[in-house]
């Protein structure tokens, strides 16, 4: 039988186990694996520092796994279609096998590929390994996309079990000669500035490193996920966000790893971590049938919010100077590590939208710079759902309190502790507010206010009531 040689498109599917589309193009004969870094096929969201930084180092870890596989992984830079194609001609490959990405580029940048390679008469099989469901899988009994997450969930819980993951091929056949790789340096992914490196020495990256993490989490963390997930404090949650957004481990092998761990039926603490991965399912749903929301309120009623532009303020946010060591941890947390805890995002996001008044969009640019596990989809839900113009959104007039949040979440202070060591000596029952703090304790912690730790740079209370009668007044304006 005449050999088949394939191409093998990598995307965010940086593993080999539990990918289908990898498993396809084994089936199907020689594999050239390649990746292809097209920034400019991302239109405005082209990953960041971080993700950059996180990439750079994963793609170094696929090559060492192709490696052991028998194959290679080679890396190109420039336009995906024109590489597909001088690797096809090059090759002799008769088909380009690759995982579905669901962002509006990258479903733009999927449709010229495939009219490009038809045109030479190359087929591009696609196939979905990101996504427990693929977004236009589910829908309402009409049809319709889901707004509102409880119904989707329960329509995907109803759906078929997503069953089990495959296993990673043992040998990858390589061609008789490798067409030349631009090799990764060339692509020039890591930021120059020596943050990346210390970022990404609190992560280990990688399928190898994934498959670790989430072992660790579905044989003991995940008992404890109810009572510990809003902790940022405790190791509660998975830490997998990265990872699922890499593809170095798929959601199927999470929801496996996770569901099958607990002998038999679920259990509402497994259950309950399953549940956040739908969430992810929810947010990719909603960006696939409402891609202007990355830029756009899917509530139109907030298009005209009167936002504050203060560049001084933004970056006091940014660089976590507000004076509210709960939100100031979270920033500091996410420079230093590229993650920042679930809670602690819907506080900081909060404290942004509705204390300063700053458009949710400038949020999510830098959370796009600096978040490991920036995902157009997962943030984009995220800063709507906290600004309330986003599907099944908190309501607007629900203002998360950085002091409470902290005392409710950080009892102990742990966490702000951590981030924020200026504040260490300060008794628990300041720390949230360090400002209430009688003066001769603060100075006994070795605290000056406006010196070593910033005033606060809004009064909560006072700011919460003026975002209110804001959104009273644009309510008001649509009736
Ligand atoms: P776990 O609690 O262990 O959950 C397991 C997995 O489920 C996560 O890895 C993640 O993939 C998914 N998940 C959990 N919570 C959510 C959620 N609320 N929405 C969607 N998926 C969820 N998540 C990102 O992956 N990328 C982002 O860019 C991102 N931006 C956010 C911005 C804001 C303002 C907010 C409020 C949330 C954002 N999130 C984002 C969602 C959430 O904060 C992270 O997914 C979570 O903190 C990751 O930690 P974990 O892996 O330990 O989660």
């Amino acid at each position: 039988m005449p050999d088949t040689s394939v191409i093998y498109w990598i995307r965010n599917d940086l593993r080999l186990a539990d990918n289908p589309a990898l498993t396809a193009a084994v089936k199907a004969g020689t594999v050239i694996p390649v990746y292809i870094w097209s920034p400019a096929e991302e239109g405005a969201w082209t990953p960041g520092g971080a993700s950059r930084a996180w990439l750079d180092a994963s793609l170094r870890a696929l090559s060492e796994a192709y490696a052991a596989a028998g194959s290679r992984l080679l890396m190109r830079a420039g336009r995906t279609a024109e590489i597909l194609l001088a690797l096809c001609a090059e090759t002799g490959a008769e088909a380009v096998y690759a995982s579905r990405r669901y962002e509006p580029d990258a479903l733009r940048q999927e449709a010229s590929v495939r009219d490009a390679l038809k045109e030479a008469g190359i087929a591009l099989r696609m196939y979905n390994g990101s996504l427990l469901n693929a977004p236009d899988a589910i829908a309402t009994q009409a049809g319709e996309p889901y707004k509102v997450f409880t119904p989707y969930y329960r329509a995907c819980l109803a759906g078929k079990d997503p069953g089990e993951p495959y296993p990673a091929p043992e040998r990858i056949k390589a061609p008789k000669s490798w067409p030349a790789s631009d090799g990764l340096e060339a692509l020039r992914l890591a930021p120059d500035h020596p943050w990346g490196d210390a970022m990404l020495s609190h992560w280990g990256v990688g399928e190898a490193a994934a498959l670790s993490a989430l072992d660790d989490f579905a044989t003991g963390p995940v008992e404890s996920y109810p009572d510990l997930r809003d902790r940022p404090g405790e190791t509660g949650t998975s830490r997998l966000s990265p990872h699922l957004h890499f593809g170095e481990v798929s959601p199927r092998q999470v929801f496996h790893a996770v569901a099958s761990g607990g002998g038999t039926g679920l259990g509402a603490a497994r259950e309950a971590c399953i549940r956040q991965l739908y969430w992810r399912e929810f947010a990719h749903h909603l960006l696939y049938y409402f891609p202007h929301t990355p830029e756009e309120p899917l509530k139109d009623m907030f298009a005209p919010f009167p936002w504050v532009r203060d560049a001084g303020a933004l970056r006091r946010w940014q660089r976590g100077q507000t004076g509210y060591p709960f939100v100031d941890a979270g920033m500091r947390e996410l420079w230093v590590t590229g993650w920042m805890h679930n809670r602690v995002r819907m506080v900081v996001a909060s404290f942004l939208v509705k204390d300063l008044r700053i458009h949710w969009r400038a949020g999510a640019d830098w959370f796009w710079d600096t978040l490991a596990d920036a995902n157009l989809a997962n943030n984009t839900l995220g800063w709507q759902w906290v600004a309330g113009c986003g599907a099944d959104a908190a309501p607007y007039f629900r203002v998360f309190n950085p002091i409470t949040q902290g005392m409710k979440f950080d009892p102990e202070g742990a966490y702000v502790r951590r981030w924020v060591p200026e504040l260490a000596k300060v008794p628990d029952k300041y720390l949230h507010a360090p400002w209430t703090t009688p003066p001769i304790e603060l100075a006994a912690c070795g605290v000056t206010l406006g010196k070593d730790y910033p005033q606060p740079m809004v009064d909560h209370d006072e700011a919460r009531k003026t975002a209110l009668a804001i959104y009273d007044e644009i309510k008001s304006a649509r009736r």
